[in-house]
Parts: structure tokens; sequence; C-alpha cells
């Protein structure tokens, strides 16, 4: 029977390469929901392609499409779904996340913010439901995959008595291209403009997730994210800058074994791993990698020193989960900011720093906080 699929993100990079590897593979998927955020135009164009009646957009939108986060969870909610693919940008996807998880579906999640800012409620319910939280970020699914084992499994998708994967875990190290700023001379975040926080040397993203890249944040995140996914400690934690990105990253066990999943940059390979896990279906639609394309892989430590987001998660990891929520929310409100040119880039570490600072607080708390400070430092 073909695995039905609901797919929150359609229309963005995520979605995009989703729906190539349905395409790929008409006789094991079928797509029963779409949502977008605000392109009603392509929503109705890909809906017409796949034959998927059910839609929902984000935003109000005059095509007579149902709207807002009621819609997107009533969506993620769907009966008729197998597998929800949540790979809507930002916070954005924290409740339709719940509301899949609360109907029974697995999740194939994209959208990191969603583990970052509630990872432990998040791991909870699946647990108690008993439904899959599959990784699709490049990153999890290669540890994913490192850790698959026949008598033991990652923590994502471990039902009651099964044994722990992460019991043989000595550490989890998670590879980064670098982004555009990793070998410039001189760098001076004041001085970064969007053109050039958007220009990413290997991975084609949404504007939030690319400006991620330039700072780390987004790796940042990612270690957040490994941690939930995969119940280990931040002592466990380890980044290596890959500019090639062909290492997509490493598990080293406790025997001292270390394994890997590599692969070309394209994220069609780990969506359709997430998409048929336990399985391997058939090719994937990527081009294969030659060892030829594997001369010269460079491994790098991060320099803290030229990246403060990453040094900011490094340094709050060890204080406790009340971190998370503040890293994501601060960062995700100084990263909009920073895009609509009301602040510089090296503003974002310091909004969040100032959270972090202020301490605990609710999620509403955290993003009045993080909107009071970039006003405070938006140019008049
Ligand atoms: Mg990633």
């Amino acid at each position: 029977m073909r695995r039905r699929l609901v797919i929150l993100g359609a229309t963005g990079s995520i979605g995009a390469s989703t729906l190539r590897v349905v395409a790929a593979h008409p006789d094991r998927f079928e797509v029963v929901g779409l949502a977008a955020g605000r392109d009603a135009e392509g929503l109705r164009a890909l809906a017409d392609r796949f034959g998927v009646r059910r839609l929902a957009l984000a935003a109000p939108n005059g095509a007579g499409i149902p709207h807002g986060e009621r819609a997107l969870c009533d969506l993620a909610a769907l009966p008729e779904a197998d597998l929800v693919v949540m790979a809507i940008a930002g916070m954005a996807g924290y409740a339709p996340t719940l509301a899949a998880i609360d109907a029974g579906h697995d999740v194939a999640l994209a959208t990191k913010e969603v583990l970052v800012m509630a990872g432990e409620e998040v791991m909870r319910r699946r647990a108690d439901k008993g439904v899959r939280i599959l990784p699709l970020d490049s990153e999890h699914s290669a540890l994913f995959q490192a850790l698959q084992g026949e008598a033991y499994r990652p923590a994502c998708v471990r039902a009651p008595g099964e044994p722990a994967a992460e019991a043989r875990v000595a550490e989890a190290i998670l590879t980064a291209s670098g982004g555009p700023f990793l070998r410039r001379k001189d760098l001076d975040w004041r001085r970064v403009t969007v053109a050039e926080a958007l220009n990413h040397p290997r991975w084609r993203m949404g504007p939030k997730v690319t400006v991620d890249s330039a700072t780390m944040m987004n790796k940042g995140l990612e270690l957040i994210e490994a941690l939930h996914l995969f119940s280990l400690r931040p002592d466990q934690l380890r980044v290596w800058v890959h500019p090639q990105s062909i290492v997509h990253s490493l598990v080293r066990f406790r025997d001292g074994a270390l394994l890997a999943q590599l692969g070309v940059a394209d994220m069609a390979l780990p969506i359709q791993y997430a998409l048929t896990w336990p399985d391997r279906a058939g090719a994937a639609p990527v081009e294969p990698l030659s060892l030829a394309q594997m001369q010269g892989l460079e491994f790098l430590e991060p320099d803290l020193s030229r990246f403060p987001c990453l040094r900011l998660v490094f340094e709050a990891l060890p204080r406790g989960t009340w971190t998370h929520p503040i890293l994501t929310l601060a960062n995700e409100v100084a990263v909009r900011a920073f895009l609509a040119g009301r602040i510089t880039a090296d503003r974002i570490a310091a909004v969040i720093e100032e959270g972090l600072a202020a301490g605990p607080a609710p999620f509403d708390a955290i993003l009045r906080r993080a909107e009071e400070t970039v006003a405070r430092f938006a140019a008049p």
C-alpha cells in the first residue's frame, strides 16, 4: 500500500525535494494534503499536479484556501495521512507538529525550531502516542542512519522495551559547511550585507536558514535538535567544519568505531530515507556520489571567535534546556530583522546574548524581549 503523505511547507525547498522523491516513486507514495505559507498560486499548481484536494495556507488568501494555525493543524491531523512532512520554516511549525503527533501520525521533521523550542515535550508526546519522529535535516539523517542497528534503536523512533542506541554512542559529530564567511578575511559582521549572507556556497535553502548557516547558528540549533532526537548529553556533541559537504555527520561509538553517511549535497536522499524508513527503497532522485569527488576532503575545528552565535550555543547548552527556546526565538526575531534591513548582522548574536542574560522565560516573553532589543538596535 502507498504511504499517504501530508506535506507542510510544500512550496519551499524541502517541499520541492519531497515532491521530487514522491514523483520518482509513484508506486510508494500518495500526497493527501499540502500546505504552504502564502503562495496560493504555487500551492494550487502543486495540488493539480499531484491530485491533492486538501490544502491550507498560513496566511489569509483570496483563493478560498483555509488559512491560519487552525487550518495547518487540521491538515497535519488529517485522519487519512500516514506520515506528515513538516517543513514550515521557523516556529510556525510548532503547533502543527504537535497536532500531527496527537493525531497518531509519524512526522518527518525538517523544522528544527520545533525540537529546539520544545524538544522535551515533543519527544515525550511522541513516545506516549507511539509515533516516530524521522529526521529530515541532512546531518540528523546521517546520524540516524549511522545509529541504525538490528538490536537497538535511536530515541526518536524507539518503542517501549527496545534497547537504546545512545548507550553505544561516545560522541555525535555534526559537520558544517562553514557558510559563505568561513574564509572571509577581516570578517566584520557589522559590514555583512543580506545579499552576502544569502549567498550560500553549497545548499539552496530558504532565507532564514541560509542566514543561520552564514552565522553558523544553524549548526547550534542542529546541536539542540540532535540532543533531543537521539537523547544525547551536551558533552557528547561536536561540530567540525567540512566545506565540501560530502560527509553529512558521524557517530563515534563507545568501541571507537566511527560511522558516517556520505553523499552529494541534495536533500532528496535524506528525505527519501525518512519517507521509506526502515526500508531503503529504489534509487533516490539524486546524482550518486562518486569516489572521485572525494579527493581533498577537509575537516576543521570551528573558530568560535569568528562565529559568536555558535559560541553562545556551546556556552548555553550545559546551563540547561531553558536556554533552548531563547536561542531559537531570539535568533529568529533577530534574523528576520536583519533580512528586513532593520539591524546589522553583528546584532544577531547580541539579541541572543541579551535574551540568555535575562534567564528562563515563557515563549511570548522571550519574543517580546527580543523585539525590544531589536528596536533598540534598529537604525532610526
Ligand atoms: Mg542541516
